[in-house]
């Protein structure tokens, strides 16, 4: 065991695995057993993780509800010498997950961090997806809230890279189809339940997305790993959005669109609420 995995005052995070127990790292194993304490999003559910490693450690907690008094709690320990781990339920913390509040207290606070990396579901997602990984956003889950969730889908529309979400079985219908009435039919992979039993890679296109979970009960945990904007789309979105509203609504309506249908387009085109396109239309 070399020291360099014990510093005092120092605070690691460390990557565990997304589902598959063999995928984490030597390192990681020794920097876990060696930490003073090991805070965790869910104490019960990292303690079946430290059972199969035959690591016994003082664990605290550490999740969204209780991040600012116990990320103070966690650093006055280690401002007294204490070396602690962080980690979450699955993958790299910080990640979709608790840590980026803390990390951000330790720079504050003159506590140095050191990454123990790892498994992180979106990548591996990426890596299998057939889809360009020069260049990605990393978008995570969509907002449950109407409003947030379009503004979200909005706002990487026309972005030229490949596009990552993280959703959850039972909010997946739904994110399709959202996604397909905003993005058009792009190519899509499905990841599910990466390195466990029932993993499943599956390359498809939006359209035939929405269509296989019409038949099919989502099942597991999912990445959404979708084709960015071609170069015409975000071309063309630019410069509809560049009209003023109404040349905008006429558009579409001269493409054959209602005129309830051009609003609700144009709404999104444009990242604002039907309502306010409304009011335009009435000032204009
Ligand atoms: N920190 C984690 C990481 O490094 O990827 C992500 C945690 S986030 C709370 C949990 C989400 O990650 C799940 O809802 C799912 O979208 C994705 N995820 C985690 N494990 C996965 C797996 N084995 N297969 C597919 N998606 C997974």
């Amino acid at each position: 065991m070399t020291t360099e995995n014990k510093q005092p005052g120092v605070l690691y995070l460390v990557a565990t695995p997304i589902g598959n127990l063999d995928d984490i790292t030597y390192r990681a194993v020794k920097v876990l057993e060696e930490v003073d304490f090991i805070a965790a999003e869910d104490t019960r559910h990292s303690l079946k993780l430290l059972n199969h490693l035959g690591i016994t450690k003082p664990m605290t907690s550490y999740f969204e509800h209780n991040i600012r008094q116990k990320g103070e709690y966690i650093i006055d320990r280690i401002l007294n010498g204490e070396t602690a781990a962080l980690i979450s339920d699955a993958g790299t913390p910080a990640i979709s997950d608790p840590g980026e509040d803390l990390v951000r207290i330790c720079h504050e606070k003159g506590v140095r961090v050191i990454p123990v990396p790892g498994a992180v579901a979106g990548i591996n997602a990426l890596i299998c997806s057939g889809l360009s990984t020069s260049r990605f956003s990393f978008e995570g889950f969509l907002s449950v809230n109407k409003k947030s969730r379009q503004e979200h889908l909005n706002s990487v529309k026309q972005s030229p890279y490949t596009l990552i979400f993280y959703e959850a079985p039972h909010k997946l219908k739904r994110t399709l189809s959202d996604m397909l009435e905003s993005f058009g039919n792009r190519k899509i992979t499905i990841a599910r339940e990466l390195t466990k039993k029932y993993e499943e890679i599956l390359p498809m296109t939006l359209e035939d997305a929405v269509k296989y979970y019409d038949e099919t009960e989502p099942k597991g945990e999912y990445v959404l790993v979708i084709e960015g904007a071609s170069p015409e789309v975000a071309q063309d979105e630019n410069e509809l959005n560049s009209l003023d509203v109404l040349e905008h609504l006429d558009f579409y309506i001269k493409s054959g669109m209602d005129k309830k249908e051009a609003m609700k387009r144009v709404a999104q085109d444009r990242g604002v609420s039907r309502r306010d396109i409304y009011a335009q239309t009435i000032k204009e």
